[in-house]
């Protein structure tokens, strides 16, 4: 291909990037900015130049899905099947099996099945623990390259919640690697470790690999773990040909040992490295670029301040952002929607529907089947197959007395699942929660309810509309599952407290994280974004009150300013003046403020004790709850006094309500506020109990 053909179409930063001769290069720059494209540029005019030979480059990402699309854009630049793309275990497991054929060593077994294999391993009295939970402590561990004796202490540093204390947790870690390597097994994990292990003792294998892989790509480098890190520097040996791109404000997989830092101290890593910012986006309508952005201004600690983008693409309409009365109103809505917006010219595939959590994908499914749109669910596991749902569509099977029973059985399991708590519990408690709502609208439909006939019907509404592979059709996926993806149109749906940012984030850092998400999520949008919120939501059988997400605050007033003729590139720095300034216009969008009573007349305290007056307890308390304030506001882009003020923390921290009543008569509550963040500070309370 001619070398100038591949510089078509690039801005001078992008192509300065595509030419540059740095080793290593690091592309840093926002969503939209045309990373991907740089990269895959990269690649094939290194090619056409004469730089590289295709059949010695490496191209790494981190799903099958997302390496897939890499090869496709290669190739639609003229490089056919001769660039190798993968993902890191891809590849290790590749070169580790070609080791063993080599030197005739019998492979290890692959240990696909650690849930079970765990749930083994675990001791008298702690049989109830969910095996799956450990698993993800154990995979956390390792993809930081910590060994079990190590675990409770940095567990504790990065503020994990094991399901029981870090010291079991280590324990259970140490015998699974004692039971694995007894039995000849490795994990996932460990083939990245054997690799990169295996590289450096190796010189023979080390040479080998190393004059395969010459030249190393990287995608989405922001996700990279240090295990994936060890990997790549045992790849790369004592040379430096490595382009890595990525976004720090994209970090969305620190819950599951991926270190943003690894982006961040690249230069660090290698002082030859130049690297290069991308500053504009190629993506977005001005609009949903200035909504994305104020979101990131309004962010705090958590995000790079200098990720605010420059719009390129033409104007288009102001982001809207719909309250539902429920959850069923909502998927419907959304549904309509979508049919309103599939015009003439464009086809479905046009448009995704993103969900903060895979529980909420079947509603969607439902309402989309309902009205004939075809859809396809990206990534993530399916509701069907999650293990906790398979194991309790086993028990329905098993139930003898009939339909009503097995739907007993299964309300009965959503209302104590395993007992346990933690970010896994919840999220399993919503997926049967998923599955007896589903039950449910079964028996609404089906005069004579069954059980095999529950299991036909759930196959048949949850996939029915799957069209095959290649076919045009709405995506549903999750937040995560849309990383580095793109739309004209996206919806995103469930935008509550408790949902966006989750529940059980609680942590500064976590928070971060969902802030993070949230900007992935809304950078998905090329024309239009669609946002909605239920004011009530089903759990199983309970429905609960909502309220909409504290970082539509941002949102609401963002599109308020652009709808009034602000210039989307002043919305866009947003921050804290933007979400402070118009809180009566954004309140206006939440159904639930029309609810507000005049106020009960209650005793209140007068005159509330300094700070330096508390005892330790009282101190603790008083330190989550600023804590607690300082995530509050950073997520609604408002000064934390906004949120609340020190004497009503103060007052909080001392005399420690445990009822909203009793909520309502500390200085400074009320009606609006306790409605909003009542559950959160009596939780904290109950969470600080002396
Ligand atoms: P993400 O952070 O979401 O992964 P990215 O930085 O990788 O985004 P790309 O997916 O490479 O961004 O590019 C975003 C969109 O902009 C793509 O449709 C791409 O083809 C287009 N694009 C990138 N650069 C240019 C350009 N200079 N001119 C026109 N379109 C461009
Ligand atoms: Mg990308």
């Amino acid at each position: 291909m001619d070398p100038d053909a591949l510089l078509e179409g690039l801005n001078d930063a992008q192509r300065a990037a595509v030419t540059s001769e740095a080793a290593p290069l690091c592309i840093l720059a926002g969503a939209g900015s045309g990373k991907t494209r740089v990269l895959t540029r990269r690649v094939a005019w290194r090619a056409a130049t004469g730089d590289l030979d295709p059949r010695h480059v490496l191209t790494l990402t981190f799903t099958r899905k997302a390496a897939g699309e890499l090869t496709a854009r290669l190739r639609a630049l003229g490089l056919r099947d001769n660039v190798a793309a993968g993902t890191f275990h891809g590849i290790a497991y590749a070169q580790l099996r070609s080791r063993w054929a080599d030197r005739g060593i019998e492979p290890p077994t692959l240990l696909e099945r650690k849930v079970g294999f765990v749930a083994r391993l675990l001791p008298p009295g702690r049989q109830q623990v969910p095996a799956i939970d450990l698993v993800a402590e154990i995979e956390w561990a390792k993809a930081r390259m910590v060994a079990p004796d190590r675990y409770a202490e940095a567990a504790e540093r990065a503020s994990r919640r094991p399901p029981i204390p870090g010291d079991e947790v280590a324990r259970i870690f140490a015998a699974y690697e004692d039971a694995r390597r007894r039995q000849r097994m490795v994990d996932f994990d460990d083939l990245l470790r054997l690799c990169a292990r295996d590289l450096d003792r190796d010189p023979d294998f080390a040479a080998a690999q190393r004059w395969r892989f010459q030249h190393l790509f990287v995608d989405e480098f922001q996700d990279v773990n240090p295990l994936q890190q060890a990997l790549l520097d045992a790849w790369l040996g004592d040379r430096l040909d490595l382009c890595v791109v990525g976004d720090p404000n994209q970090a969305i997989y620190a819950w599951n040992g991926a270190d943003a830092q690894l982006l961040r101290l690249f230069p660090k890593r290698y002082p030859t490295a130049e690297v290069v910012r991308l500053t504009t986006n190629y993506r977005s309508s001005p609009q949903v670029l200035a909504v994305a952005n104020a979101v990131l201004a309004g962010g705090g600690r958590g995000v790079d301040r200098d990720g605010a983008l420059v719009a390129t693409r033409p104007e288009g309409p102001v982001p809207t952002v719909t309250a539902h009365d429920d959850d069923r109103a909502e998927a419907r809505g959304i549904a309509r929607a979508v049919r309103d917006q599939h015009r003439p010219g464009s086809p479905w595939s046009a448009q995704a529907v993103l969900v903060r959590t895979n529980a909420q994908i079947t509603l969607l499914e439902e309402a989309l089947h309902e009205v004939g749109i075809p859809f396809r669910v990206r990534g993530g596991a399916a509701l069907l197959d999650q293990p906790e749902v398979k194991a309790a569509l086993r028990t329905v099977q098993r139930a003898t007395g009939g339909f009503p029973e097995a739907l007993a059985d299964l309300e009965a399991a959503v209302a104590d699942p395993d007992g346990t708590e933690g970010d896994r519990a919840e999220e399993r408690r919503a997926n049967l929660e998923a599955l007896v709502r589903l039950a449910h609208d079964y028996t609404a439909v089906e005069p004579v309810p069954s059980v095999p006939g529950f299991l036909t019907w759930l196959r048949a509404t949850t996939r029915a509309d799957q069209p095959d592979r290649h076919g045009d059709a709405v995506e549903i996926a999750t937040f995560h599952a849309a990383k580095g993806l793109e739309w004209p149109v996206v919806h995103l749906a469930g935008l509550e407290q408790g949902l966006v940012p989750i529940g059980h984030a609680r942590t500064g850092e976590a928070l971060a994280e969902e802030l993070r998400l949230f900007y992935v999520a809304l950078t998905r949008a090329e024309r239009e974004l669609c946002l909605t919120w239920a004011a009530e939501r089903t759990f199983g059988t309970r429905a609960m009150k909502r309220d909409r997400s504290p970082y539509l605050e941002t949102v609401v007033a963002a599109c308020a300013a652009l709808r009034s003729g602000a210039d989307p590139a002043q919305v866009g720095q947003g921050g804290a003046p933007l979400g402070g300034a118009a809180p009566g216009r954004a309140r206006a969008a939440r159904p639930s403020a029309a609810r507000s009573r005049s106020r009960p007349n209650l005793p209140r305290t007068r005159g509330a004790p300094a700070p330096d007056d508390l005892d330790d307890d009282a101190r603790a308390l008083f330190e989550a709850l600023r804590d607690w304030r300082a995530g509050k506001a950073r997520a609604a882009a408002m000064p934390p006094y906004v949120i609340c003020n020190d004497r009503t923390l103060l007052e909080l921290a001392t005399r420690r309500p445990r009822t909203t009543t009793a909520l309502l008569a500390v200085h400074g509550l009320g009606e609006v506020k306790v409605g909003r963040f009542g559950d959160e500070l009596l939780d904290l309370v109950a969470d600080h109990a002396p």
